[in-house]
C-alpha cells in the first residue's frame, strides 16, 4: 500500500516552501585541511549516522503489545530530538531553514505510516525495526519514482528521518555510501577507507569531514580517485544540513555553505586556471622521466586495483611502486580467497605490460579494518597492524603470498612488506615466503623464481638499523606517511594535532637522508611511496638525497613529472646540503617552496594561482 494522497500533498507543500527559502540563504565560509585537489559544488549529503544493520526476528503473541510500545516510545524520542534541532536552527538561521524539520516531524506523525507499521507487527509477528524499515522503504521508493526532480531529491529527508528512528530503536553502526540518493558532496564526521572504497563514485562530487588529516587512507583514496576533499573541519556536520548547497576548494581547504553567484563564478574562473595549468603539465607526460641533466628517476604509481591501473597507464607511469592490496579486502568486508586475489593481481600485472608492479602485502589494522576478525584496539596504529597481523595470521598471509607469486608468472612483480620494524619480522616473512614458494613448486604452479623482495621503511626502528634491513632485502621503499606519524608521535588521522604533522620537520629530513644514504651504501635502490613523493616540494629534495624512484597517486603525475624534468640533479644535491643545516620546519618549508617557485615561477605567475 502506498502512502495516502493527502499526506503526500501536505508533505509536498512543506518541501516546496523550503525550496523558496533556499534563495535567501547566507554564505558561511569554513576553513579546513586541503586534502585532495579540485573544486566542486553541489548539494550536501550529510552522513551523521552510521549504517544500520536492521535486525529481523520473530516475536510471540504475548510480545506484540510490548513491541508496539517500543515503537511508540521510539517515535516520541525521535520527535523530541528533531524538535530540539528544529528550534536551534530556527533560532540561529531563521524559520525558513527550520521548515525542513517540520517535514521530518510530519513523517513521524503520519498516521497511515504508523498504522501500517503496527499492522505489520501484528500480522507478521516480526520485530518493530524490521516492520518500520519495510514500510519506510516503500515510502522512499514511492518518492524516488516521482517525476519532479526536486521532490525526488528530497528522498534523502525521508531517509534521514527513518534512519533517526531506526537508530533510536536499534543503535548505531556505520554509514552506507554505496547508494547515494543523488549527486552531491558527502559531509561526514569521518569516513573510513572502506566507506571510500564502497562509495557510489558516479554520484560523488566531493567530500568533507570534521575529522582527519592529509594522509588518512580515506584522503589518499580521494586523491587517487581525483575527488576534491577538505578534512579537519571540526564541526562541519553541525553547520551543514542535508541539501545545503556547498562549494568546496580542495586546493586551499575551504568550504562555502550557500555560495553566492559571485563566489561560484569566481571559483569557476579559478577552476579554469587550474585546467590551463594542468594542460601545460600534461605536455610532460610523453617525455622521459629524468631530471634536466638526464638523471633517470622512475615515476611510479600508487594504486589500489585494476581501476587505478588504467589511470596509471593513461599517465604513463613507469610502473607501480605501491599496490595497496587492502581495497580488495575492504570491498569484500572479509578475506578473499586465493583465486579472487590471483585474478585481481594478475589482471594488474598483465595490464602493466612488462612494467614492474610492486605488490604490498596486506596492511590492515590502523584505520583499515577488515571483516569481523579485526581486533578493536585503542591505539590501532601502534597495534596489530600490517606485517604484525600477517605474521600472526599465517593462513591469510600464505594465501596472499601464493596469489602474488602466481601473478608473478605474468610479468615483473616485486613483493613489499609493510611496517617492518626489525630483522625478526623481515626474516619471519621471508621464511613464510620461501615455504609458500616450495608449496607452489610441489603444486607445479609457475612463479618468478627470482622475485625481488623489499621492506617498507616506515617505523623509526627500521630507519635506525637501515644497514641491517638493507642487507637482507632487495630494495627499500620509504612509507613517509607512517614514518612521519611514528617519528613525530602525531596520529595521521587526528585533526587536533594535524598542524604537528610536519613533513619538513628536521627530524624527518634527517631520517629520510639517513635511510636513502644507508640503502644506497648497501647497494640497494631506495624509493619513496608516501604522500611526500607526489609533492613537488619534496621531489627535488628526495632526488638530491639519491632516491631512485618516486611513487604516488597517478593523478599527480603531470605536475610531478613536469617538475622533475626541470630539476638539475647537482642543484638538488645542493638543496639537500642547505636544508640539513636548517633548524626548524618553517625554515625548511619556506626554503623548499622558494625552490619550487624558482622552477615553476612563470607558470604560477601566468596562471595567477
Ligand atoms: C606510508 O605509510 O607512507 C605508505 C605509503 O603506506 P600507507 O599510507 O598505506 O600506510
Ligand atoms: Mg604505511
Amino acid at each position: 500500500m502506498l502512502p495516502e494522497a493527502p499526506v503526500i500533498l501536505l508533505f509536498y507543500s512543506y518541501l516546496l516552501a523550503s525550496v523558496t527559502e533556499t534563495k535567501t540563504k547566507k554564505e558561511i565560509v569554513l576553513e579546513g585541511v586541503a586534502a585532495s585537489d579540485g573544486i566542486a559544488h553541489g548539494p550536501a549529503l550529510v552522513y551523521l549516522q552510521d549504517e544500520l544493520d536492521v535486525p529481523i526476528f520473530g516475536i510471540e503473541d504475548n510480545e506484540i503489545e510490548a513491541e508496539i510500545s517500543r515503537f511508540d516510545e521510539g517515535l516520541l524520542e525521535t520527535r523530541r530530538a528533531i524538535s530540539v534541532v528544529r528550534d536551534k536552527v530556527a533560532a540561529s538561521l531563521g524559520e525558513g531553514e527550520a521548515r525542513i524539520f517540520d517535514a521530518h516531524l510530519m513523517v513521524l506523525e503520519d498516521s497511515a505510516l504508523i498504522d501500517e507499521v503496527i499492522g505489520a507487527i501484528r500480522t507478521t509477528k516480526k520485530n518493530v525495526e524490521h516492520c518500520f524499515n519495510s514500510v519506510s522503504q516503500r515510502y522512499i521508493a514511492f518518492f524516488q519514482s516521482m517525476e519532479d526532480e526536486y521532490l525526488k531529491e528530497r528522498v534523502s529527508d525521508i531517509q534521514d528521518v527513518s534512519r533517526r528512528l531506526l537508530q533510536t530503536l536499534i543503535g548505531r553502526s556505520r554509514p552506507n555510501l554505496a547508494h547515494l540518493p543523488s549527486e552531491g558532496i558527502i559531509v561526514s564526521e569521518d569516513l573510513t577507507p572502506s566507506d571510500t572504497a564502497t562509495v557510489d563514485r558516479s554520484k560523488l562530487r566531493g567530500f568533507i569531514t570534521d575529522m582527519g588529516g592529509k594522509t588518512s587512507h580515506t584522503v589518499i583514496m580521494a586523491r587517487s580517485l581525483r575527488i576534491p576533499a577538505v578534512v579537519g573541519l571540526h564541526d562541519a556536520t553541525e553547520q551543514i544540513k542535508n541539501g545545503d548547497y556547498l562549494l568546496i576548494d580542495g586546493y586551499e581547504g575551504m568550504v562555502v555553505i550557500n555560495p553566492s553567484e559571485a563566489r561560484l563564478s569566481q571559483f569557476s574562473d579559478l577552476a579554469d586556471k587550474h585546467r590551463q595549468v594542468d594542460a601545460i603539465y600534461n605536455e610532460s607526460l610523453g617525455l622521459a622521466s629524468e631530471t634536466k641533466d638526464g638523471r633517470p628517476v622512475a615515476l611510479m604509481a600508487n594504486i589500489e586495483g585494476p581501476e587505478d591501473m588504467e589511470r596509471s597507464l593513461e599517465m604513463r607511469a613507469d610502473g607501480v611502486g605501491l599496490y595497496r592490496t587492502e581495497a580488495l579486502f575492504l570491498r569484500d568486508h572479509g578475506y578473499p580467497d586465493e583465486a579472487a586475489q590471483y585474478e585481481e593481481y594478475s589482471k594488474v600485472v598483465k595490464m602493466a605490460a612488462g612494467h614492474e608492479v610492486t605488490i604490498r602485502t596486506l596492511d590492515v589494522g590502523g584505520d583499515k579494518t577488515v571483516g569481523d576478525d579485526s581486533v578493536k584496539e585503542d591505539n590501532s596504529f601502534m597495534g596489530f597492524r600490517a606485517i604484525r597481523f600477517c605474521l600472526g595470521n599465517p593462513v591469510i598471509f600464505r594465501t596472499q603470498l601464493r596469489a602474488i607469486l602466481r601473478a608473478s608468472a605474468h610479468g615483473k612483480v616485486k613483493i613489499m612488506y609493510p611496517m617492518i620494524s626489525g630483522l625478526g619480522e623481515l626474516r619471519g616473512a621471508n621464511e613464510i615466503l620461501e615455504s609458500v614458494k616450495d608449496e607452489l613448486r610441489v603444486d607445479g604452479l609457475p612463479f618468478d623464481e627470482v622475485i625481488e623482495v623489499g621492506a617498507m621503511i616506515e617505523v623509526p626502528s627500521a630507519a635506525t638499523i637501515i644497514d641491517l634491513i638493507a642487507s637482507e632485502c632487495d630494495f627499500l621503499s620509504i612509507g613517509s606517511n607512517d614514518l612521519i606519524q611514528y617519528l613525530l608521535a602525531v596520529d595521521r588521522l587526528n585533526d587536533l594535532v594535524a598542524d604537528l604533522y610536519q613533513p619538513t620537520h628536521p627530524a624527518v629530513i634527517r631520517s629520510l637522508r639517513a635511510i636513502i644514504e644507508g640503502g644506497v651504501a648497501a647497494g640497494k635502490p631506495v624509493g619513496v611511496c608516501g604522500e611526500i613523493a607526489g609533492d613537488a616540494i619534496f621531489a627535488s629534495l628526495l632526488i638530491g638525497m639519491g632516491a631512485s624512484s618516486l611513487s604516488f597517486t597517478p593523478s599527480l603525475m603531470p605536475e610531478v613529472k613536469y617538475f622533475v624534468q626541470r630539476v638539475d640533479s647537482a642543484a638538488a644535491t645542493r638543496l639537500v646540503d642547505e636544508v640539513v643545516q636548517m633548524k626548524t620546519e618553517t625554515e625548511i618549508l619556506e626554503h623548499l617552496e622558494a625552490y619550487k617557485r624558482s622552477i615553476l615561477g612563470d607558470l604560477i605567475v601566468a596562471s595567477n594561482l
